[in-house]
């Protein structure tokens, strides 16, 4: 279960820096696994002492003496997301504890000459672009982030809208931000808007709205069920690997859940606990075919592709969900991020990054045949597709100092090598099933024409 040293993979080409850094496991996996009972969140546990934890471990701490051991997914959801003591709730933690590719992105541009950066977050941009022109360029779509952290890819990808805006000068576009953290929306407001916003009133479905820079309207919401119905670009980038998973562990007696309870020998610590017996998870979320011993479910992301299907399959539009993951293969994946280190996810819950990698083979289950998926690509793949080594070279041309020209080649390196990142990261696809098999109806070519490739996960064709 214990995985040996992988590094975070990068979405941008950041000049020379890594993403969110993942390190060896300071604690053996879910070593420790007891039957719940041995632990003191059966009620008998001595009084906790003052911990070092703070908020979150304390509410913790009362919650496990209350009502016994709870399931990882609810220890996450508790550590990330709790109302003002969560990890991205409480300070809104990108860039802090982790780098993700647009945040790296903007650190290489402040370094070099912004407009020398590699970034690849424009290359998502295109992918955009191209999938619009690809449905006949409709003549409105809403591009919708799910966890935007501080915006740096939302602003990369307005500079390419801005850029091509006589391509987009007759189309209607608004961008819609999802997030749940109060602290990451002020950072995504001042930098998209300037901080321009307003506040809605709760009977409005967005809790925000403004104008961005470049004079796009900008609303922000607490879910996707809040987004307005219409042809829209979905885009999920580091986001489903901060979703709350169950744990499950095969043992002699059937599947038992992994929980979380109080540490019998330390009041005030949390250790890893197995279900007495089944739970309803286990009974939901494995399949009978199972061949793995240790597995993790994220139905929130399920819950998300589902509603992404039934949009997508509706109005139109599309989804590309970038992140580390895998195909149903990995066992525990489960780690703890803070100030750029491995960090044990039991201790101080609220202060680290908690992560999980996404099953991409789960999200195609969920998607149950609505719409169609493409992927899960590599990073290097999909990068190599979007035309990134035609960019480099541009980039290495236009570049006259050696400093730069070292560190462009330095961070295509990162992105792209196989052992570094470039097989690391993911992309995968939600697109309507036309897309791929007949011309849309609003598709400008004719019926005879081929449709053109998904760039990224096919040639980029920008016609
Ligand atoms: N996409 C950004 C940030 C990734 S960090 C990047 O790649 O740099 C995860 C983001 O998701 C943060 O903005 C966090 O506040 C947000 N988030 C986490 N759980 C969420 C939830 N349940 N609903 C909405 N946003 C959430």
């Amino acid at each position: 279960m214990v995985q040996p040293w992988r590094s975070r993979p990068l979405l941008a080409a950041a000049l020379g820096l890594g993403g969110r850094r993942r390190l060896p496991r300071s604690r053996g996996g879910t070593a420790a696994l007891l039957p719940p009972g041995s632990g003191s969140g059966s009620g008998t546990a001595p009084a906790a002492r003052p911990c070092s934890g703070g908020g979150v471990l304390r509410h913790l701490l009362l919650k496990l003496r209350a009502t016994g051991p709870l399931t990882v997914a609810e220890y996450m959801r508790e550590a990330l997301t709790n109302p003002g003591q969560g990890y991205y709730t409480r300070r809104g933690g990108v860039g802090r504890d982790f780098v993700t590719a647009p945040e790296a992105r903007r650190e290489a541009a402040s370094r070099s000459s912004r407009s020398r950066a590699v970034s690849v977050c424009q290359l998502v941009g295109i992918w955009y672009l191209s999938e619009w022109m690809a449905a006949g360029k409709p003549a409105a779509f809403q591009l919708v982030e799910l966890g935007p952290g501080t915006g740096a890819l939302t602003e990369d990808i307005l500079r390419v809208f801005n850029q091509l805006a006589s391509l987009l000068s007759k189309c209607d576009v608004s961008i819609h931000l999802v997030e749940v953290s109060p602290k990451l929306s002020e950072s995504q407001a001042q930098m998209l808007t300037g901080g321009k916003v307003q506040s809605n009133s709760e009977d409005e479905a967005a809790y925000m709205k403004g104008i961005s820079k470049t004079g796009i309207p900008i609303y922000w919401y607490r879910g996707i069920q809040d987004v307005p119905q219409g042809y829209s670009f979905y885009l999920a980038h580091e986001f489903l690997d901060a979703l709350p998973i169950h744990k499950f562990q095969r043992t002699e007696k059937g599947w038992r859940e992994v929980l979380v309870d109080i540490d019998p020998e330390a009041p005030d610590q949390l250790r890893f606990v197995l279900s007495p017996s089944s739970t309803p998870a286990t009974e939901n979320f494995i399949q009978p075919e199972e061949t793995r011993d240790h597995v993790e479910v994220c139905p929130e992301a399920g819950v998300l592709i589902q509603r992404l299907a039934c949009r997508i399959e509706k109005d139109g539009g599309a989804a590309l969900i970038a992140d580390y993951g895998h195909d149903g293969t990995k066992t525990d994946t489960f780690r703890g991020f803070q100030n750029h280190k491995l960090h044990d996810v039991l201790k101080a819950p609220g202060t680290a990054d908690l992560t999980a990698d996404v099953d991409f083979s789960y999200l195609r289950k969920m998607a149950q045949g609505k719409i169609a998926t493409l992927g899960p690509i590599k990073q290097r793949e999909f990068l190599k597709n979007m035309g990134v080594d035609l960019r480099m070279q541009v980039l290495l041309q236009n570049s006259h100092d050696s400093a730069t020209r070292e560190q462009l080649l330095h961070s295509y390196d990162m992105l792209m090598n196989p052992k570094k990142m470039g097989d690391r990261f993911h992309f995968f696809a939600l697109l309507p099933h036309y897309r791929l098999t007949q011309p849309h109806k609003e598709h400008h070519l004719q019926s005879k024409s081929p449709l053109p490739p998904v760039a990224g996960f096919g040639e980029l064709l920008l016609k």
